[in-house]
């Protein structure tokens, strides 16, 4: 406690979108957070003002060289009209990781918590009540110190947006076609692929790109350095139902650590599945999948939860997965995931946080 966050209401609330329309990320609420930080003065000035523009001097250090970090998570409206957010701890940490991995300032996380939690609260008939819809929670800071030198920016932005997201399963959920990269590369250890920053995703677009113009929807990315081991898709971690047991990549510091994975992982060991954490090359999966052995590919990330995978394309090879339909245990840990998020299903490892 302690931290006094100043709070201006907006004087014209906006029309809401109907919630066909919402899509992902296209309409923000009507209220937004920010506070400041100054070098010798740390983080200060906390509110929460009018969603609106903000002015930045054209040489901010976020223009130029990409000293930025971001969250993402949701909040979940009940059956009974409670208001909930899925492990919040978890990103305030993950925040705090990003940061110091490009010499941002590491933000209280319990004024982060605050923030959150009342910028939620105020915004609160944002949330959408139609099943499977959420608000999606965006936190972010951007450097914004007005100096072409290369060094650690001395002056920063800290914002959060809202915006109300339709569901991703609007059609059910259908399988997706992943095109797994031999080319380009996203990261490597040692550099910052385990941070949230834009950089990997702006380094990404190209691959992406590609694919889509072949008609998959996301890339596999192969690790950068020997273009063998599978890391993670898109914005999503990886996991794959070989025979009994399920295996995902293990952190290897230079993919991310989602928040999903580490819930998919947890719900599995749960149910009495093996799952492995290891180093996991792209021909073991291909061979899986000529034997039978592979029975399921899925994605985990809090824009979709789980992204059962249909189909892989490797160099000139299509590898059909569970016959390109949804299996039963991504179904199940989706239905799971969903039910705990909703409040449909009960709790078992205390992750919602009741606002
Ligand atoms: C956000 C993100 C994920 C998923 O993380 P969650 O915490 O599960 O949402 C995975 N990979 C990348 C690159 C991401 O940006």
């Amino acid at each position: 406690m302690g931290w006094a966050i100043e709070l201006e209401r907006t004087a014209s609330p906006k029309k809401k979108p109907k919630v066909s329309e919402l899509g992902f990320g296209k309409y923000f609420t009507d209220h937004m957070f920010i506070m400041n930080y100054d070098g010798g003065q740390g983080w200060h000035h906390p509110r929460i003002v009018p969603y609106q523009p903000i002015s930045l001097d054209p040489a901010a250090k976020v223009f130029h060289y990409g000293q930025t970090v971001f969250e993402g998570l949701k909040a979940y409206r009940t059956a009974e009209g409670g208001i909930r957010l899925f492990r919040p701890s978890k990103n305030l940490q993950r925040l705090n990781l990003s940061n110091d991995r490009l010499s941002i300032p590491e933000i209280d996380e319990q004024l982060f918590l605050e923030a959150l939690m009342s910028l939620v609260r105020v915004d609160s008939d944002w949330i959408p009540g139609e099943p499977e819809t959420s608000l999606y929670i965006r936190p972010y800071v951007i450097a914004t110190e007005p100096l072409l030198g290369v060094s650690p920016s001395q002056q920063y932005l800290f914002m959060i947006i809202m915006s109300p997201v339709g569901s991703y399963y609007a059609e059910g959920i259908n399988p997706v076609s992943i095109h797994v990269e031999s080319h380009y590369v996203r990261a490597v250890e040692g550099g910052v692929g385990t941070a949230k920053t834009a950089g990997n995703y702006a380094a990404g677009l190209k691959a992406q790109e590609g694919a889509s113009a072949k008609g998959y929807t996301q890339v596999l990315w192969l690790d950068g350095v020997h273009r063998r081991y599978v890391e993670e898709v898109g914005s999503m971690n990886v996991f794959f139902k070989l025979g009994d047991k399920v295996v995902t990549p293990a952190l290897n510091g230079s993919f991310l650590a989602g928040i999903t994975r580490d819930s998919a992982i947890q719900l599995l060991r749960h149910w009495g599945i093996e799952v492995e954490e290891r180093p996991i090359p792209i021909d073991e999966l291909v061979e899986a999948c000529r034997s039978g052995e592979l029975k399921e590919a899925f994605g985990t990330g809090t824009a979709a939860v789980i992204s059962p995978i249909g189909e892989l394309s490797y160099k000139d090879e299509k590898l059909v997965i569970g016959g390109g339909e949804t299996g039963p245990l991504s179904k199940r840990l989706y239905d799971t995931l969903t039910g705990i998020q909703y409040g449909r299903e009960k709790d078992p490892f205390g992750w919602m946080v009741e606002l």
